[in-house]
């Protein structure tokens, strides 16, 4: 299989920590900044490091970019500086651009260029803590649409010694418990006779409103 090459443009630290995980994650990765310190910073780290401005469309292009499966602009605080750098990717042909965007106004703009995925990091992080703060049993969750949700619930002690089948979330919430995460292993479409021990994690698949509330009977 050919590992699929990444770039990602600005080392800040939104982009410095995503350039990092994919590296863990075995991929290469090319990381460009301006600032000759941070890519200094991260030539240790990443497979290639250069220092660039990427709102030049010459640099770009003698740099190969348009054969990198994904690019990534991790530009935030420069907003000309990431629009500019947005329209040369898709101007190069780069087949899949990721931007990073810092408010709603920076993230229409990123659209209409035709960018693939605009990300907002800091609302997104700032609603998902939201939520973990006022359900401590919340752990993580993915929005699969506006009304349903996976969520990831620990079980609190009252529940522990109980099987699925007296917790009864189906007919209770309408929540389904996919997988049940254990220290030995997880267990993946648990049956109704599977119980539930202390520091077990609950896989839940369900509509929003019965979701919640499953997480305030766990309280
Ligand atoms: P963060 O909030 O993730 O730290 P910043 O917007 O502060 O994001 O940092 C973005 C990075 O992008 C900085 O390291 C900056 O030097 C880099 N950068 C800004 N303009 C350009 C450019 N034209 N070309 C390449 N890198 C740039």
């Amino acid at each position: 299989m050919i590992e699929k090459q990444y770039a990602v443009i600005g080392l800040g630290r939104f982009g410095s920590s995503l350039s990092r995980e994919l590296v863990k994650l075995g991929y290469e990765v090319l990381g460009i900044d301006i600032n000759e310190e941070r890519v200094h910073e991260m030539s240790q780290v990443l497979t290639h490091t250069v220092v660039a401005d990427c709102t030049e469309e010459e640099v770009l292009r003698s740099l190969g970019i348009r054969n990198f499966d994904c690019v990534v602009v991790a530009i935030g605080n420069d907003m000309q500086a990431s629009i500019l750098t947005a329209i040369v990717l898709k101007d190069a042909g780069v087949t899949k651009v990721v931007a990073k965007a810092l408010s709603e106004l920076h993230g229409k703009v990123l659209q209409k260029i035709g960018v693939d995925r605009v990300i907002y990091p800091e609302r997104d992080m700032g609603i998902r803590v939201a939520h973990q703060l006022v359900s401590p049993n919340l752990l993580d969750y993915i929005e699969l649409s506006d009304d349903y949700t996976i969520a990831e619930l620990s079980v609190p002690q009252k529940m522990c010694g109980n099987t699925l089948h007296d917790m009864n979330p189906r007919a209770k919430y309408g929540c389904s418990v996919v997988a049940i995460i254990k220290k030995s292993g997880v267990i993946v479409a648990p049956s109704a006779t599977d119980m539930l021990e202390m520091d077990d994690l609950m896989v839940v698949i369900g509509k929003n409103d019965g979701i919640e509330k499953f997480e305030d009977d766990l309280e």
